[in-house]
């Protein structure tokens, strides 16, 4: 399986990241990635920027090193309505809106509360894709989130780094959702999470994974380049005809 993609990726303005753009741009043309998304971590997370960093993304370059760039966000749920933590008017100017739950940024409830609050920021018209439903932090109703995925047809991450030998208690989790994945179909896409340059384009655990539970080719959104603008542009055609 082809990966052209890596839409989940942290740079120094992320507080506890340690690379620039430039340089997850160069390593992502190194490995051959067409993609690529700068996605820092929203206000409520110690250490992530201020919202004036949010509103200035317009200034960076389309391409760098021959890969193009999508700057945008890794925003935060906040609460058990699923609201998140950058104002509307940022994230409706935003190229790519990554979703999340976050330890410190999310008080933590019961599995409802948690699967309610994934779901009502999946419903979200400005959220593009979900992340990391498989770690372990939260407990949450994998099978629905995968069903509703479909449903609402927003992609679902299978995150590398959750993956990675010093967070194996996320296999578990990840592998049932994968499971649930293939049951119901909806798109899925990998994430790096690279919070250094050197794993971005690291799908590797993720790959292991989507080749164990037999999710096809054509369920991974992340092998075509192509596939991913125009589910972006679609997104944002909709929530024209929404508002
Ligand atoms: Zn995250
Ligand atoms: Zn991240």
């Amino acid at each position: 399986m082809e990966i052209e993609v890596d839409l989940h990726t942290h740079t120094v303005a992320s507080g506890h990241a340690y690379s620039t753009l430039s340089e997850n741009a160069q390593e992502a043309s190194r490995k051959g990635l067409k993609l690529l998304g700068m996605t820092d971590h929203a206000p409520s997370m110690p250490g992530a920027p201020h919202l004036y960093h949010f509103g200035n993304l317009a200034i960076l370059p389309e391409e760098l090193f021959g890969v193009h760039i999508l700057p945008g966000v890794e925003a935060n749920i906040i609460n058990y309505e699923g609201e998140l933590d950058i104002p509307m008017p940022y994230l409706a100017r935003m190229k790519l809106v990554l979703v999340g739950l976050h330890v410190i940024c999310y008080p933590g409830g019961t599995s409802e509360q948690n699967t309610q609050a994934y779901i009502k920021a999946m419903e979200n018209p400005l959220t593009d894709m979900m992340v990391h439903p498989g770690r372990p932090e939260f407990e949450l109703d994998l099978e629905r989130i995968a069903f509703m995925s479909a449903q609402l047809n927003i992609p679902v991450e299978i995150n590398n780094s959750s993956l990675s030998k010093e967070k194996s208690g996320a296999w578990g989790n990840c592998r049932r959702f994968a499971r649930y994945m293939v049951k119901y179909k909806g798109p899925v896409i990998l994430g790096s999470d690279a919070h250094f340059w050197d794993r971005v384009g690291d799908f590797s655990h993720a790959l292991e994974l989507v080749h164990e539970v037999g999710i096809e080719e054509h369920q991974v959104l992340n092998t075509s380049s192509d596939r991913v603008l125009e589910y972006l542009a679609t997104r944002r055609r909709n929530r024209l005809v929404i508002n």
